[in-house]
């Protein structure tokens, strides 16, 4: 397992080690899904796809 944080929370991702380019994956923290968009020898990449409601306050 490779653990990322989460962009929005920071909460760890666990992304499994032969996870694909286009694999999405889960934050268990708040939900948000990201897409693993890049692997290289156990480094990933991940984005969100899910565009949640930008909410930038003030
Ligand atoms: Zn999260």
């Amino acid at each position: 397992m490779v653990n990322e944080l989460c962009p929005d929370c920071e909460a760890e991702i666990e992304v499994p080690e032969d996870a694909m380019i286009g694999e999405i994956v889960s934050c268990p923290d708040c939900g948000l899904d990201l897409e693993v968009v890049e692997v290289d020898e156990g480094n990933m990449a991940l984005e969100r796809i899910s565009i949640e409601k930008e909410d930038w306050g003030e």
